[in-house]
């Protein structure tokens, strides 16, 4: 199985990064080991000070399929879900400084806790679902699968040109504005609309 992640998907969170708006989908992938599954907690590793939530809506691909065309790609998928992409923000700043790759910032044991499960997507519009997340009760982040820039039949489109899509593959849509640090003793709790489907405390 596959996590795909979308980089700079909003463009408010580009704004706050400093980064430029990406003419192509920009992403990266997470092996199956960064999933954090439900009711487990999250240790701070040791190798990072400075973790960085990033609540993303995460679309799980259920059949296979290449070269999917955008209007079709809605086939390949029949739900969302939410998680978070943890990111050890300092190791990605010097990862971006010297130009080399993300993975020990992005793709480490556990950076990717999902909730518990994914809703129907069912008479629902893919690109109209409000998500938040709160951290300590207070909300951090909030955002609608609208402000996209590459919606999500785009980013298949566009990921299947290069890699075939497997059922059960996730793909991690992108985060809007809000990031910030974690600390030991944290709570994080994510919505999609009014159901709260991730429950995580940072031990
Ligand atoms: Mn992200």
């Amino acid at each position: 199985m596959k996590i795909f992640c979308i980089g700079r998907n909003y463009v408010n969170h580009a704004h706050e990064m400093n980064a430029s708006i990406p003419e192509k989908p920009l992403f990266f992938m997470k092996p199956d080991t960064a999933i954090l599954g439900k009711k487990e907690d999250f240790y701070y590793p040791d190798f990072t000070n400075d973790i960085h939530y990033e609540c993303e809506l995460v679309v799980r691909i259920h059949k296979v399929g290449k070269n999917i065309s955008e209007k079709f790609a809605h086939k390949y998928y029949e739900q969302v879900g939410i998680g978070l992409d943890l990111t050890a923000r300092d190791l990605q700043s010097k990862c971006k400084e010297n130009g080399h790759p993300w993975e020990i910032a992005k793709a480490f044991d556990n950076s990717a806790p999902i909730g518990t499960h994914f809703l129907s997507l069912e008479n629902k519009n893919i690109q109209n679902i409000n998500f938040h997340l709160l951290k300590n009760g207070e909300i951090v982040q909030k955002g609608n699968s609208r402000d996209m820039i590459f919606s999500v039949d785009k980013i298949i489109a566009y990921l299947s040109k290069f890699f075939t899509l497997k059922t059960g593959d996730l793909i991690f849509t992108g985060t809007p504005e809000g990031v910030g640090s974690i600390a030991i003793g944290d709570r994080l709790e994510a919505y999609i609309e009014d159901e709260k489907l991730l429950d995580l405390t940072i031990k």
